[in-house]
């Protein structure tokens, strides 16, 4: 009974969380494990940690996490160990995508601080290694297998296709002039439709995936660009790539519209407002907010909340119609396996568990 009202409560929200594997340098400890990481159930839900070494921890961001001497608890709808590998990944995703093709709207995160394998996660590292291949080229790929196996049934789609980042509360169009004249506002496309759309910015309309290849190509160009002009750029700023589907049948009349939304976060590392100021002070206030608020939207949807906060940042804000109402949200909480990173790893896996 208990069970079910919890996940009620939860409703169509998930959260995986994706250990890294160590990577370069990176080592283990003496006896080949990762002494202060276990994965206790068979089941793959749980993540423990174990303060081991003298790391000194913030205790007032954990308490509820606690399990006793210096051990820590999580539980998730999966946890993927560093050995999973990107298609072991996607199999848990593949239905999740199937949904937007059926007509519901979708977003995927992923979570964690800088350097804890996001990008990696959504888009997979440029080695063209298939293997290694990301959720993002792996969704577009599914779609359209699946599309072409839809034809025969009378069913044709259209798709839609725009890449966005989001830094220091702005939008940037990753896939048009990178002009700094060219600003984008979020607006509700009225007519009782509440359709968020995003001024100025570059749709396009796809038919096949090799276009989608090219504009995810564009999108990362843009960003290297963005990249050397400010350092530190792409772990500071979301990207939002964002798929529109509509479908419709010519045998039947049916028809049916779906959204996906894949993002990648900024950094959720704790960026400290002492010793900073000015344009840094006001960038570091406002990635912590925009964090903070995407948790706060997303407990009080759990929640059932009568008021959802969506506006208090331009994610949730540029989100809103694909977080909540009878769609379905996904977040990835990826977190390294260094033992210098126990105190970020908590925090993440302390946000995490707060929105799972
Ligand atoms: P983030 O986007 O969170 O800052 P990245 O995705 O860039 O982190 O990952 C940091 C580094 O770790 C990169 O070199 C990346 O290739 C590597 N990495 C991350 N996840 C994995 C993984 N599952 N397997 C192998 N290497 C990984
Ligand atoms: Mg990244």
């Amino acid at each position: 009974k208990l069970h079910n009202s919890i996940q009620e409560l939860k409703g169509n929200i998930r959260v995986f969380c994706r250990v890294r594997p160590l990577i370069g340098d990176e080592t283990l400890g003496n006896d080949g494990t990762l002494q202060h990481m276990n994965f206790p159930d068979l089941e793959g839900k749980i993540l423990e940690l174990e303060k081991i070494g003298d790391v000194s921890l913030n205790e007032s961001t954990i308490s509820a996490a606690r399990r006793g001497n210096n051990k820590y608890e999580f539980n998730f709808d999966k946890v993927f160990q560093p050995t999973s590998t990107q298609a072991e990944i996607f199999e848990e995703i593949s239905q999740l995508i199937q949904s937007a093709l059926d007509g519901y709207n979708v977003c995927i995160f992923a979570y964690g601080q800088t350097g804890s394998g996001k990008t990696y996660t959504m888009e997979g590292p440029s080695t063209g290694d298939p293997a290694t291949i990301g959720m993002i080229p792996r969704a577009v790929m599914q779609i359209f297998d699946t599309v072409r196996g839809l034809e025969d049934n009378g069913w044709q789609y259209q798709f839609e296709a725009s890449f966005l980042e989001i830094y220091n509360e702005t939008i940037r169009d990753l896939l048009g002039s990178l002009k700094e004249e060219v600003k984008h506002e979020i607006k509700l496309a009225g007519q009782g439709n509440n359709e968020v759309v995003v001024t100025n910015l570059t749709i396009v309309p796809v038919t096949t995936e090799e276009q989608i290849h090219s504009l995810l190509k564009t999108a990362a160009q843009n960003r290297a660009v963005a990249e050397t002009k400010c350092n530190e750029r792409s772990s500071r700023s979301h990207s939002v790539f964002r798929l529109k589907i509509t479908g419709a049948n010519e045998f039947t009349g049916e028809k049916c519209q779906g959204t996906l939304n894949l993002v990648d976060l900024a950094g959720s590392e704790r960026l400290k407002e002492s010793g900073s100021e000015g344009q840094r002070l006001k960038e570091t206030q406002n990635i912590n907010k925009s964090l903070s608020n995407l948790g706060i939207v997303i407990l009080a949807l759990a929640n059932k909340d009568s008021h959802i906060p969506y506006r208090n940042s331009k994610l949730t804000y540029l989100l809103q119609n694909s977080l909540g109402g009878n769609s379905k949200t996904l977040m990835f909480v990826n977190v390294s396996p260094k033992e210098e990173n126990f105190q970020e790893t908590l925090n993440s896996l302390r946000f995490a568990t707060k929105v799972n």
